[in-house]
């Protein structure tokens, strides 16, 4: 405040009125000096004129009457003349000489200051010598007038007359006229400011006073001007200003409070749908539980199970393993004997499992003809044991269609600590052990790190993609994802293909894993990234603006090179950040969920958008969902695919779905393999949509077409169940 006071209080040069007051009385006063001068030096002119006519009008009459007293050698005539002339104010001298120049009669003006100098210094009077000077002083006009009488010239009349007078007359009177300008424009100076400071400062600091007030936030106390003029509208409209933005602060604490209020309702609203929908997942979780088929808990239930085991195995530093088994040539004797002796076998095979385990052990059927076995506080050569009591177990005939067949089974083992520190990767771990058992026809196998990173294959494999990046075997596919009520292509994800030249097309299923493995996914992911933004860019150009989803792996978050190189390309393109997408599977998500936080939060600086990939399979909480920054889920293709059958599933659907509206997320279905699954998903209020039955992943040749169209249409070739284009 005593800023803006100062501006009211600022010295008088410096205000407005000052400068104004200033320039107007000097400008005035230049004026009329300037006119006083230009009067000066008229008048003047005028009467050194009037002066010279007089002297000679005075001598030719001195010159008319004097040759009779010159003839009559009359002196007292002519120094009666002298003495008439004297009468003239300016004249300083006069003398008659005669035609040799000798004076006859003279006057000086003994009262002229020149004169009388002179007079003083010589004492003597040598009129001729003096009057010869003067002749030379610039103050005295002389003039000479010749005396004739009938032509004959009897002498001359020379006459002297002052500028003195004259000029210090007018010097006087310009100095007069100066001091009265001067005098006169400071009152009219004076005049200005009073009229200026009524009329105009007291409104601007009136003004100003009003918007210190203003911005002190005081809105209720109006300026106060009457003069009709521009200040008065400045005032008038500075009122209205201010009586617009009381209202408009008003409007938004009103507006500020109901949205405090809404959030209140809406925090209540989460929490208790939070509360509603735990309560449903409970129930959920215990119908989900158990396979239909067998009765044995399922997949979910094993990796609860695992979860837990984790949990105690770290907290008492104790061990366990885990042992995964798959029945050999399943799918033969499911092919050639049908289903229903398939399924009859695995019940079989579970109830025989069932008799051999103890009851501290977990039995579990992950899918198909794959069951898992965790074993609480054991180590691997329990484990073995375990396995080998699984294959006698398994030896006596199955007695399926009234035939007798023998079952043999592959074993992988895992064991925690060695070989896995989250669920995913002992699962993982089991696996490749379970598969090398397969492969190399073992009673069971316990997972090395070696065997799996070291089997040819997978080194050929290996080698073969890292010279397919270079070789331009890759290729990106894009399948579309749909806005369910409005059918319009809201984006594509891209989905990598080989193009192997021996093997044909490798599914990324096949080589993503592995290339996880050896680090060749770091070059894998900016081939990638660089063909999405390279194809995006070439759509940019054509005017289609969609989302491309580009599929991260939990390798590419955990390398510090990432985020970086990721910023460099998305700097280095023209188009938009927010047409990008990145897709992190839920698992990977789980794996390390405060460092994905933190990568996520980096990236997001960049106004990156992410989406859960593969929802529904990495039994995320609610919380973390929360701290992510995450726009969307993306539900896992499984649930997707059996929800038309499988109500347990379409129920998880139904409340995934809700959920994600509770926490402001869109929701994506992809596998969406059929119409009645997309009316299904629309009834439930899902947002987008992915899948065969809109349209297989297409190469960008064929799929950009579609684009420029904008909407999907159902009549697509490439939507439905034709031909297979991975
Ligand atoms: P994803 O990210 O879950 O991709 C969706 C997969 O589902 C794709 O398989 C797609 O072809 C398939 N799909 C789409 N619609 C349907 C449908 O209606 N029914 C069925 N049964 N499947 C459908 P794809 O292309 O074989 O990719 C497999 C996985 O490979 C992807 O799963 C993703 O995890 C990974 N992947 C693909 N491209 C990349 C990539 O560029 N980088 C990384 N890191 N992973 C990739
Ligand atoms: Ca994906
Ligand atoms: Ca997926």
């Amino acid at each position: 405040m005593s800023e803006h006071s100062n501006l009211i209080d600022m010295p008088w040069r410096n205000s407005l009125v000052g400068k104004f007051v200033s320039l107007a009385v000097i400008v005035a006063f230049m004026i009329m000096s300037a006119s006083a001068f230009f009067n000066y030096q008229t008048q003047k002119t005028t009467t050194l004129s009037n002066i010279i006519s007089q002297s000679e009008m005075l001598g030719s009459f001195i010159v008319s009457i004097t040759p009779e007293a010159i003839l009559s050698y009359d002196f007292d005539a002519l120094n009666n003349y002298m003495e008439e002339i004297n009468k003239g104010e300016d004249v300083v001298y006069a003398i008659i000489l005669t035609p040799e120049g000798k004076p006859l009669t003279s006057y000086v003006d003994r009262r002229d200051n020149f004169i009388s100098e002179k007079m003083q210094n010589t004492k003597i009077i040598q009129l001729e010598k003096l009057i010869e000077e003067l002749t030379h002083n610039k103050n005295i006009i002389q003039q000479s007038f010749p005396i004739f009488y009938k032509n004959n010239l009897l002498g001359n009349f020379k006459l002297g007359v002052s500028k003195y007078r004259m000029e210090n007359d007018l010097r006087d009177k310009l100095v007069h006229q100066i001091i009265v300008s001067l005098i006169l424009t400071v009152l009219l100076g004076i005049g200005i400011f009073i009229v200026f400071r009524y009329y105009a400062m007291k409104p601007i600091k009136q003004l100003i006073l009003g918007a210190q007030r203003i911005s002190g936030g005081i809105l209720d106390k109006k300026v106060n001007i009457k003069s009709n003029d521009e200040l008065g509208h400045l005032g008038q409209a500075f009122n209205q200003m201010m009586a617009k933005l009381k209202s408009s602060i008003e409007d938004k604490d009103e507006a500020l409070t109901t949205v405090k209020e809404l959030n209140l309702y809406l925090e209540e609203r989460v929490v208790d749908r939070t509360k509603e929908l735990k309560e449903v997942n409970e129930q959920l979780e215990k119908l989900a539980m158990n396979d239909s088929l067998t009765g044995l808990p399922n997949r979910f239930s094993i990796q609860n199970r695992l979860n837990n085991l984790f949990i105690e195995a770290k907290r008492d530093s104790s061990f366990f393993t885990v042992v995964m088994m798959d029945l050999d040539r399943f799918k033969d004797i499911n092919d050639t004997l049908g289903h229903d002796c398939g399924d009859q076998l695995l019940i079989e095979v579970g109830l025989r499992l069932k008799e051999i385990l103890r009851p501290s052990d977990f039995l579990g059927r992950l899918g198909g003809d794959e069951f898992a076995i965790l074993l609480s506080e054991t180590d691997e050569n329990n484990a073995r044991t375990v396995a080998k009591k699984i294959q006698s177990a398994l030896e006596p005939s199955f007695y399926l269609s009234e035939m007798a067949f023998s079952v043999s089974a592959s074993i992988g083992i895992a064991a925690y600590p060695q070989h896995g520190n989250t669920s995913s990767t002992i699962l993982k771990s089991a696996d490749v052990a379970m598969y090398y058992a397969k492969k190399n026809k073992l009673e069971y196998y316990i997972y090395n790190p070696g065997a799996d990173r070291n089997t040819p294959d997978r080194l050929s494999l290996m080698s073969e993609l890292r010279q397919a990046i270079h070789e331009d075997q890759l290729e990106l596919f894009y399948q579309p994802e749909i806005d369910i009520n409005t059918s319009r292509i809201i984006g594509v994800e891209a989905l990598l293909r080989w193009n192997h030249p021996e093997r044909g097309f490798v599914p990324p299923d096949d080589f993503i894993p592995m290339a996880e493995q050896s680090g060749l996914i770091r070059p894998l992911t900016y081939w990638v990234l660089n063909s999405a933004i390279r194809q995006r860019e070439v759509w940019h150009d054509m005017g289609i603006n969609i989302l491309i989803s580009i599929n991260l792996s939990m390798h590419n978050l955990n390398d510090a090179e990432f985020a970086p190189q990721l910023e460099m390309l998305l700097q280095n393109t023209i188009v938009p950040v927010e047409y990008f997408e990145f897709e992190v599977t839920e698992s990977s998500i789980m794996d390390n969920p405060d460092h994905v936080v933190e990568v996520m939060d980096k990236l997001n600086t960049l106004n990156v958008s992410f989406a859960v990939d593969d929802f529904g399979t990495g039994y995320s909480s609610l919380s973390l969902l929360k701290k992510l920054p995450v726009h969307k889920l993306k539900i896992d293709k499984s649930f997707i695919m059996d929800m038309e059958s499988d109500s347990d599933d379409a129920a998880i659907v139904h409340s995934v779905i809700d959920m994600a509206h509770i926490l402001g997320l869109k929701v994506i279905a992809e596998g969406v393999e059929n119409g009645t699954v997309l009316k299904l998903l629309a009834s439930l209020g899902c947002d987008l949509a992915q899948g065969y039955h809109i349209s297989r992943p297409l190469p960008a040749k064929i799929i950009t077409p579609q684009l420029s169209l904008g909407s999907w249409d159902a009549s697509n070739p490439h939507s439905g169940s034709v031909h297979n284009l991975r």
